[in-house]
């Protein structure tokens, strides 16, 4: 009768509004034969970018960073350290004791008019920071050896001495590339009249993150960022290492994997949507694999498919609003939220209607499922990513079977509710020959920038 018919009306709507939702959320959903290619292309550009020959045009830098050992607990001293290239802005001092690691902090707000200005005046607004958190702690009598966590990619010609490569996440500060950033930092305090700094270190947040959780456990030889960017490093013998003179023992790898693809090489992988968000960021064509995984850009990702699911009338009744059109509007904590299973479902209607949308059920439930489809892609990449980076560790020391920890930190890691299961389970089934566990690192960036400082100290002064 009638209400058949209407029933089967309703069943045959549902099953065409499903097709349309696959279509549109079916690119981004990877194969485990996807993610073995993914992976085989990291290892590819891995040994390109240490082959003396081919660093040069290779898309993941490798870079050397002249740390050679993992803490062993016997660093001592008292520490400055700057934390730059994250979410905040962070100056730090750290006593480093035979009891353990005690800090205090204080964070700093970087105004994006000084993001985007001028390096000097980056850097001086940097020294002021320090002047004040000197004055607050009573340190400005002290000239404490300086350990300074620049999270971005750098060529390190030593432990102090390292050219800025290029920006990344938002910072496009002029005169800076192809400058040594502790000579910047040195030059501002010269400017400012501060005498007392003595920069002894300047590290990535990848090699601190490794080293503030090698203090605690010294199977950490990887050190793994997925915050508001994304990055790894690594222990690799130095006879891999083409780009540094030497053979014996190791140096840690700043590998800059976030510039994986950025030769074409992950095209294949690519969606409408990655391409969108893109092309409207500062740096189009650069970062790709950093702009599918990190908390900078999964919002915006989100955005894009939800503009395209309203346009196809699967979402929001086809009717976007002003606000949904607003670059940078959905925020990637939201992801967070959105995932979060039980109650989540009010607490999405509110996320929306914050966007001015007016949601029904399915609006909410469609939601969910496209955040889980972004996130989870995010996780699996990055798992390819390291699953390269174990395997050749496992390879490198003529092991069947590798045991090694990771120290990780970022807030997509920390705060997202299904990341790092997602992350560990795919990278399990990526690189089954390795045992791989997972460490947060408790302000790595400020630890480890303490424990560099404190081998540095040690190596210039004769011990080691
Ligand atoms: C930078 C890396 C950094 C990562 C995580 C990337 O954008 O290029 O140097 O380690 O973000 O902060
Ligand atoms: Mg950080």
């Amino acid at each position: 009768g009638r209400g058949a018919a209407m029933v089967t009306a309703v069943a045959l709507r549902l099953a065409a509004q499903r097709r349309a939702v696959n279509e549109v959320l079916g690119p981004l959903r990877l194969t485990h034969a996807d993610l073995e290619k993914v992976q085989a292309l990291m290892r590819q550009e891995m040994e390109r970018g240490l082959g003396k020959h081919t660093n040069a045009t290779a898309s993941v830098r490798m870079l050397p960073t002249y740390v050679s050992h993992t803490p062993n607990g016997t660093e001592r001293g008292d520490f400055l350290a700057l934390d730059l290239g994250g979410t905040n802005f962070r100056v730090l001092v750290v006593h480093v004791t035979e009891e353990g690691i005690s800090m205090a902090s204080e964070i700093y707000v970087i105004p994006a008019a000084i993001m985007r200005g001028t390096g000097e005046g980056l850097f001086d607004h940097i020294i002021d920071c320090i002047v004040d958190f000197q004055t607050k702690q009573n340190l400005m009598t002290q000239a404490l050896p300086l350990g300074f966590t620049f999270s971005f990619p750098c060529q390190q010609v030593g432990l102090d001495k390292a050219l800025l490569l290029t920006w990344t996440k938002g910072f496009t500060a002029s005169g800076c590339v192809g400058q040594d950033v502790v000579q910047l930092l040195r030059d501002a305090a010269q400017r400012k009249q501060h005498s007392g700094l003595q920069v002894v270190a300047l590290l990535n947040d990848t090699v601190g993150t490794m080293m503030s959780c090698g203090y605690d456990d010294p199977k950490c030889e990887i050190g793994l960022i997925v915050g508001t960017g994304t990055n790894a490093c690594y222990m690799e013998e130095m006879r891999n290492v083409g780009t540094v003179e030497g053979d014996q023992g190791r140096m840690c790898i700043n590998m800059e994997w976030g510039a994986f693809g950025d030769n074409g090489c992950l095209d294949h992988i690519f969606t409408h949507f990655d391409r969108v968000v893109d092309e409207t960021t500062i740096n189009p064509g650069k970062q790709r694999f950093e702009k599918l995984i990190s908390g900078m850009y999964l919002g915006e990702i989100v955005r894009q498919i939800l503009l395209v699911m309203t346009e196809k009338q699967l979402l929001f009744q086809g009717r976007p609003t002003s606000k949904l059109q607003t670059r940078n509007i959905f925020q990637t904590k939201f992801l967070s939220t959105i995932e979060l299973n039980g109650l989540a479902l009010r607490q999405i209607r509110t996320i929306l209607n914050e966007l001015e949308l007016d949601a029904s059920f399915e609006d909410s439930v469609l939601l969910r499922e496209v955040c889980q489809a972004v996130s989870l892609r995010a996780a699996q990449l990055c798992a390819a990513g390291l699953a390269a980076v174990v395997e050749k560790m496992r390879e490198n020391r003529g092991l069947d079977r590798l045991s090694v920890s990771v120290g990780v930190d970022g807030t997509l890691y920390k705060l997202h509710p299904c990341f790092s299961h997602n992350l560990q389970k795919t990278l399990k089934d990526l690189a089954p020959n390795c045992d791989v566990s997972f460490h947060l690192s408790e302000d790595g960036s400020g630890k480890g920038a303490a424990l560099v400082a404190a081998v540095a100290c040690r190596t210039a002064s004769g011990g080691q």
